[in-house]
C-alpha cells in the first residue's frame, strides 16, 4: 500500500508492505537521498539487534556509505545529550549538506532522529522507518523532538521525511504491551475521523493483536491516512492539527505523575480517550461516544480506568503545566459523536477534575 502526504513542494509519500526493507536501497534512492555522502542510521538497541544489520546490508548493496549509531532504548534518550552525541557521530562520519539521516526503530528513535536531521547543518534529509505500531503515528507529520527534565518535547522542530518505509515484517518482534499500547494511536486515528473505521477496529480487535499481516497492513494504511490528512490541511497546528490531541490532554498529565515508562503513552491516552468521551457525554454528545470508545479500547487490551493510587491534585497541577490551559479553564478536543470532535476551548478545571475522579472508579 502507497500513500501520500499532501504537502505541496514538501510532499512524500508512505509505503507500507511486508518485507519492504528488501527494496529500502531502490526506495532511497528513487527519493532524492544521495549516494555520493555519507549516509547515518539512528536506531535503539532493541531494534538494533533485530533489524539494524538487514538494513545496512540492503543500503550497502544498494550503493549507499552506511554508518550507524545505536542508542539506549527508551524515553530517556529524547534528551539534549544524544543530541550532542549524535551530532559527533555525524560529524566524525563526515555528513554533509546532501547526507541522510535514517530513523529505524519506534517514536524514540524518529523524533530524536528527526531532531538530529533538522538541526544538523541547519536540516538535512531524512528518512523514517518505524518499527513500532505507535510510530505510524509519529513517523507521519514532521513533528520532531527531544525533552527537557521539566517538560516533554518542549525543543523541537517541524521537518518532514522524504520518506515513510513501514515494513510490516519488522512489528513482529513487538512486545506485547508495545502493540497495545500502538493500537491506541490507531483507534483514536478512526474516534476522530472515521467512524466505519472505529467499528472495523472493534470487529478485527483479535486480528490486530495477533498481528494478522493483513489486518495490521490496512489498520495502519488507515491511521497513517487520517494523520496525513490532517496534517495535510494544518502543518503547523494552528487550528485543525489539534484534533490529533485527543485524549492528549489528561494523558499526557498521567504520564507525567506516573513516571515516563511506568504508564506507556498509548495507555495514558487510552486513559484520556474515555475520560473525553465521559466529558463529551456530559456536554451533551450521544451515550454511544462513551460506550464505544470504552470497549473498543478495552478490546484491544488497553487499560481505561486510571490507577487509583495516582493523587488527582497532581494529576490537574500537571495538566495546568500543559499548553494548553489559559484562565481556568483547558483547551480540550471533545467527541460529539464517534468519527467526530471538536475543539472546545472553555472546559472548566472542575469538569475536569470531577472526570479525573470518576475515571478511579471506571467499571473495567
Ligand atoms: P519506543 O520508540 O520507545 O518503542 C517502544 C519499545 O519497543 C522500545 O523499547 C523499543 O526499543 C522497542 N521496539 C521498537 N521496535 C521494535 C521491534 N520491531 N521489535 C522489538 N522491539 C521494538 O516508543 P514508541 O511507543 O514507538 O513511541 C513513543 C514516542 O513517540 C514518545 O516519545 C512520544 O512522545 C512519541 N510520539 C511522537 C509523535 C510525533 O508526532 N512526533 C506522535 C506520537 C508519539
Ligand atoms: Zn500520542
Amino acid at each position: 500500500r502507497e500513500l501520500t502526504v499532501d504537502l505541496g513542494d514538501r510532499s512524500y509519500p508512505i509505503y507500507i508492505g511486508e518485507g519492504l526493507l528488501d527494496e529500502a536501497g531502490k526506495l532511497l534512492a528513487n527519493h532524492g537521498i544521495s549516494k555520493k555522502s555519507p549516509l547515518l542510521i539512528i536506531t535503539d538497541a532493541n531494534v538494533a539487534e533485530r533489524h539494524l544489520a538487514h538494513l545496512e546490508t540492503v543500503l550497502r548493496e544498494g550503493g549507499f556509505g552506511v554508518t550507524s549509531a545505536v542508542i539506549p532504548a527508551g524515553e530517556g534518550s529524547k534528551s539534549l545529550s544524544q543530541l550532542e552525541k549524535l551530532v559527533g557521530v555525524a560529524l566524525e562520519n563526515g555528513l554533509d549538506r546532501k547526507s541522510a539521516i535514517v530513523a529505524l526503530g519506534g517514536g524514540v528513535v524518529g523524533d530524536l532522529a528527526g531532531f538530529v536531521a533538522a538541526s544538523y547543518m541547519r536540516g538535512i534529509n531524512f528518512v523514517q522507518i518505524p518499527t513500532t505500531i505507535l510510530a505510524h503515528d509519529s513517523s507521519v507529520g514532521g513533528k520532531v523532538a527531544v525533552n527537557h527534565p521539566l517538560a516533554k518535547n518542549i525543543i523541537g522542530a517541524f521537518h518532514q521525511p522524504e520518506l515513510v518505509l513501514y515494513d510490516l515484517s519488522t512489528l513482529q518482534t513487538l512486545p506485547e504491551r508495545d502493540v497495545k499500547a500502538g493500537l491506541s494511536e490507531v483507534v483514536k486515528h478512526g474516534l476522530i475521523w472515521d467512524a466505519e473505521f472505529v467499528s472495523w477496529c472493534d470487529d478485527n480487535a483479535e486480528k490486530l493483536l495477533a498481528l494478522d499481516p493483513e489486518a495490521l497492513g490496512y489498520a495502519l494504511y488507515k491511521g497513517c491516512s487520517v494523520k496525513a490528512a490532517v496534517v495535510s490541511r494544518d502543518e503547523r497546528e494552528n487550528d485543525l492539527r489539534a484534533i490529533l490531541n485527543l485524549g492528549h490532554t489528561i494523558g499526557h498529565a498521567l504520564e507525567a505523575v506516573a513516571g515516563y515508562g511506568e504508564l506507556l503513552h498509548g495507555e495514558a491516552i487510552a486513559i484520556g480517550m474515555v475520560g473525553s468521551a465521559r466529558l463529551a457525554v456530559k456536554l451533551g454528545a450521544p451515550e454511544e461516544v462513551y460506550g464505544v470508545t470504552k470497549r473498543v479500547l478495552s478490546r484491544v487490551g488497553l487499560p481505561v480506568r486510571l490507577p487509583a493510587h495516582l493523587d488527582t491534585d497532581e494529576i490537574m497541577r500537571a495538566m495546568m503545566h500543559d499548553k494548553k490551559f489559559q484562565e481556568g479553564a483547558i483547551t480540550f478536543i471533545v467527541p460529539v459523536a464517534i468519527g467526530k470532535v471538536e475543539i472546545n476551548k472553555s472546559v472548566s478545571t472542575a469538569l475536569i477534575r470531577d472526570i479525573v475522579e470518576q475515571l478511579k472508579q471506571e467499571a473495567v
